[in-house]
């Protein structure tokens, strides 16, 4: 029989850092599970699109893990990719997320995407961290503790400055009922319920497979997390900025309503659902609309009560002092007019102009309209050497 989660608190926890550090391993170790692997990922071994998996954590003694003793805790895990050139499927990643634990492999230390990363997650407001010192089974204790104080400095004067640092092998299983532990312990952030619903849209799928008889299909569904508010099955919602079309060569939005037809956390399925863990909806919408993350980026809330979209946006914005997702650590300029700057507003990405940019005020045109509220935090990147790398961070005025 399916357990009842809708008591659990929930949280869901980003696995992020750099490429090869063992984030897909971890999150195998932590859930028994591998999240969906696509076909170009299995090929190429690399994590490319969002990954999710979950996990009833359970208490047994004085111990947790994830299949035996009393639930304590339902996890929701986002795997993100480390490659450089995915820095905003990373971002979109972390706009739904709790909690993050960052990957760092003992053997290599730390990275270009150790470092964005890490700037990402306070460019989206993300506070609490966990710091997994990975592959520990590679190394002497030596190189091990000369790695912790590397770490430690690291993190210095960063949302992750007093995180706990744990020894992990998440190939051999080592240490993974540590991190268990932490996940266990750690605070469960205060959730608006209240609120008119509000979901941002990461990733959106048919998930039917060929073949599958015209009774039988699912309709269209959108993955992603409720910042806040409640949904339920049955509810009429609208997607903005929705479905895009060219007109006379210009690109035009159009807002897509529909209707729930389930919602699922993770394996389970609920008819009402509030804000924390990620959360899969079905649609009535074809799922032609929805394939291939058609709609990721969107937000959806019930008709008539999400903004309008915006093409243009003014943020309160501040640049770092070097590009921390390079080896060669370019210094970076003020933002001025007709920089291009590419934006993460929620799970959403656009590139935008300058158009003013007066001491901390910074307003762009869009070239894909958003949907934003006061006080969103928004990550900022430039392209630096033909990539979009993390520069600063701001907040929707
Ligand atoms: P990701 O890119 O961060 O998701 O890294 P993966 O999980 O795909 O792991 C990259 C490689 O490192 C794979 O070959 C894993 O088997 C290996 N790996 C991951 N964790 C460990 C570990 O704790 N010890 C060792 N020796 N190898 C590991
Ligand atoms: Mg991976």
């Amino acid at each position: 029989m399916a357990e009842d989660i809708s008591k659990l608190p929930v949280l869901n926890v980003g696995i992020v850092g750099h490429i090869d550090h063992g984030k897909t391993t971890l999150l195998h170790a932590l859930t028994g599970r591998f999240a969906d692997v696509h076909s170009e990922e299995l090929k190429r071994g690399i994590t490319i699109k969002l990954g999710y998996a979950d996990a009833i954590l359970r208490k047994e003694g004085e111990g947790y893990n994830v299949k035996e003793g009393e639930a304590v805790r339902y996890l929701t895990f986002v795997d993100v990719p480390g490659h450089e050139m995915l820095m905003a499927t990373m971002l979109s990643g972390a706009a739904i997320i709790d909690a993050a634990v960052l990957v760092i492999a003992a053997n290599e230390g730390i990275k270009p995407q150790t470092r964005e990363h890490l700037v990402a997650l306070a460019a989206k407001g993300i506070k609490k961290v966990i710091i997994v010192q990975n592959k520990i089974d590679l190394v002497s204790k030596e190189v091990a503790m000369k790695n912790f104080e590397i770490i430690k400095d690291f993190v210095k004067g960063t949302v992750a400055e007093d995180a706990p640092v744990i020894p992990v092998s998440a190939q051999q299983g080592i240490n993974v009922d540590m991190l268990l532990k932490e996940l266990a312990e750690m605070e469960v952030p205060s959730r608006d319920i209240e609120g008119k619903p509000l979901f941002v849209v990461a990733r959106s799928f048919d998930i039917n497979r060929p073949g599958t008889k015209i009774d039988k299909l699912s309709g269209g569904v959108l993955g992603g997390a409720l910042k806040r508010g409640k949904l339920k099955v049955g509810d009429e919602i609208e997607i903005k900025p929705g479905l895009s079309f060219k007109d006379k060569g210009v690109m035009k939005y159009e807002t897509v309503r529909t209707k729930i037809l389930s919602i699922r956390r993770g394996t389970y399925e609920v008819e009402e659902a509030g804000p924390g863990g990620s959360l899969a909806i079905e649609t009535s919408l074809d799922m032609f609309l929805t394939k291939t993350d058609n709609l990721s980026g969107c937000v959806a809330g019930l008709v008539g009560e999400l903004p309008e979209i915006v093409n243009r946006l003014k943020i309160k914005a501040s640049h770092f002092s070097e590009v921390e997702g390079t080896e060669t650590h370019e210094k970076i300029d003020d933002f001025r007019i007709n920089d291009l700057l590419m934006l993460s507003v929620n799970t959403s990405i656009s590139v935008g102009k300058v158009v003013n940019a007066k001491d901390e005020e910074v307003e762009l045109d869009l070239n894909i309209p958003v949907v934003s509220f006061k006080g969103d935090s928004v990550g900022i990147a430039r392209n630096v050497g033909g990539h979009w790398r993390l520069v600063g961070v701001g907040e929707v005025v």
